[in-house]
């Protein structure tokens, strides 16, 4: 159980961005924030039951500066959102951003004046949870899925978006492999007639 059973050679090969992105989604903090009661299972997720210390993220910074993920936890009032935003431009980067149940995500059931309707129109969202609350298996589902999505970010996008103050989206594994689309002039092929017999 170690090491030297999955490098018996002791050789390694890889790519700079793999080797650079699984030291960053291996070594997440998360800031200590919360704003409802969805942080009460946040909190819950740090606690040793559930243990966050798994993927080396139990300890939630107490400053923005030293953490590059907000969770969102509980819903965010129109008072909170410019200092949220306030934490979040504090943040180190390269940061990301996870939703934490319904009314983080999208207002939830508190349709009015006082609850921003969505903290993404406050900060770029990587991940949204659903739930009210989110059970803590649900955080580190979306954690883990954060993680996967942070494997397969492109190195060189985020550090020019970094650099002029902007911030890529993240490109899913979906999209980046997904099947390209065909050249201009290509007759269409019926694929479902074809597999039907019908040539
Ligand atoms: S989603 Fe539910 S648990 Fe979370 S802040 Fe809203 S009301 Fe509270």
């Amino acid at each position: 159980m170690g090491l030297e059973e999955k490098l018996p050679n002791g050789v390694l090969l890889t790519s700079v961005e793999k080797l650079v992105n699984w030291t960053r989604k291996a070594s997440l903090f998360p800031a200590t924030f919360g704003l409802a009661c969805c942080a009460i299972e946040m909190m819950t997720t740090g606690a040793p039951r559930y243990d966050l210390g798994r993927f080396g993220m139990e300890v939630f910074r107490a400053s923005p500066r030293q953490a590059d993920l907000m969770i969102v936890a509980g819903r965010v009032s129109q008072k909170m959102a410019p200092v949220l935003r306030q934490i979040y431009d504090q943040m180190a980067e390269p940061k990301w951003v996870l939703s934490m149940g319904v009314c983080a995500s999208s207002g939830g059931m508190f349709n009015n004046y006082a609850i921003v309707q969505g903290v993404d129109h406050v900060v770029p969202v990587d991940m949204y949870l659903p739930g009210c609350p989110p059970r803590p298996e649900m955080l580190i589902d979306a954690i883990l899925k954060l993680h996967a999505k942070i494997m397969d970010e492109p190195l060189n996008a985020r550090r020019a978006a970094a650099t002029d103050g902007q911030r890529t989206e993240l490109v899913a594994s979906s999209v980046r492999y997904g099947k390209l689309p065909a050249p201009v002039g290509t007759p269409e092929v019926n694929v479902a007639a074809l597999e039907a017999g019908h040539r």
